[in-house]
């Protein structure tokens, strides 16, 4: 039996803003363990990385783990050596998995929908196999994803609404409401703000309707909660918190990002990552922690000695060496938040005098 995931983190209202924070519940030290999670609820390759990155654990291309970053600034794995220079989409017609166990990492397609692709066997079972909430729901999106890639239409859905509809299967393929559901409703949405979006606006109750409809359309007879029974209104509001609320997986940040000059390779997003529990971390501009992303599998640790009861914040955007101006621009434009973190308000204050000298 693996040990339990550890977890020195509890949800609690947080000071400075009206949701809530996670928080520690014992003394830590740099570098010790606060949260691990193995597995979280869903992690998918964006459309143009599905052929280059496994669909189970991320991994990409040939040369091993991916890099991940928590949505947009935190550094972190990076096992990754070298970034291929196109997507290298496998012959198609290798369906069959075959595990030589050396060499390069040979990703291979499910011969199902033909849409999705596997580092191994191991990863296609998992992908396959609903034990648990948290478990591979493929075997359920693989008849949709099917008839989409088909004439006339050959089409793959948007990575945003394969995430929503990951979801809408999990819900409908549980026995009893899941348990992480309530979580999720939990979680802010800025959908007011999200659906007055001059770019979004349109787009949003579109693709929520889409997942919406494809996730009835293929759910399992044993069901006792079907999507196709919610709301849209619910759907179309869980859409947009899975918006403002997802990590964005990428190839790794360049070696020493302070040394970084105009001709660095630019980091490439590689896909989409969802769990209620990792979306409770605030932002601050001085984070305590760091989110490392190991595939699929979830890693913090403090940046610092922390207290029993201190708040656990990560950086959504690059902190490091960026005005408080442009952090809090970037913030608002795609979190739609203020920060008022303690950092920003001293410098803003900083600026102020300045301003009145
Ligand atoms: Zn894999
Ligand atoms: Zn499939
Ligand atoms: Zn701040």
């Amino acid at each position: 039996m693996p040990p339990p995931p550890t977890n020195l983190l509890r949800p609690h209202s947080a000071p400075y803003t009206s949701g809530r924070g996670l928080f520690l519940t014992q003394k830590v030290q740099p570098g010790q363990l606060v949260l691990h999670v193995p597995s979280p609820l869903v992690a998918v390759p964006d459309d143009r990385h599905l052929g280059s990155c496994c669909s189970w654990c991320l991994k990409w291309d040939a040369q091993g783990a991916v890099g991940v970053e928590k949505k947009k600034g935190v550094k972190v794995q990076q096992v990754q050596q070298q970034q291929q220079e196109e997507e290298k989409y496998p012959d198609p017609g290798i369906e069959d998995i075959d595990d030589d166990g050396e060499g390069k990492m040979e990703l291979v397609r499910c011969s199902g929908c033909r849409v999705v692709w596997y580092c191994g066997k191991e990863c296609q079972k998992y992908d396959f196999t609903p034990r648990r909430s948290h478990s591979g729901i493929h075997k359920f999106e693989c008849p949709i994803y099917s008839t989409l890639n088909g004439p006339p239409h050959n089409r793959v859905l948007p990575t945003s609404v394969r995430v929503l509809m990951k979801l809408l299967l999990l819900y409908n393929n549980n026995k009893q409401p899941p348990s992480w559901w309530p979580s999720i409703l939990q979680l802010e949405s800025h959908a007011t703000k999200q659906l007055s979006h001059p770019q979004r606006s349109e787009m949003l109750p579109v693709m929520a309707a889409a997942a919406q409809h494809y996730s009835s359309s293929f759910s399992s007879t044993s069901t006792t909660s079907s999507s196709s029974e919610l709301p849209s209104e619910l759907i179309l509001s869980i859409y947009c918190r899975t918006l403002v609320n997802s990590f964005s997986i990428t190839t790794p940040l360049p070696a020493s990002t302070t040394t970084a000059t105009t001709t660095t390779t630019p980091v490439e997003i590689l896909g989409t990552l969802f769990d209620p529990l990792l979306s409770l971390f605030n932002h601050s501009c001085t984070p305590s922690c760091l989110l490392e992303f190991h595939g699929r599998e979830v890693l913090v640790y403090p940046l610092r000695e922390l207290i029993e009861g201190e708040e656990a914040t990560i950086a959504y955007v690059e902190v490091d060496g960026v005005g408080v101006g442009e952090r809090r621009r970037e913030l608002r434009e795609r979190w739609f938040f203020d920060c008022m973190c303690a950092r920003c308000k001293r410098e803003m204050e900083e600026g102020m005098k300045m301003g009145e000298v």
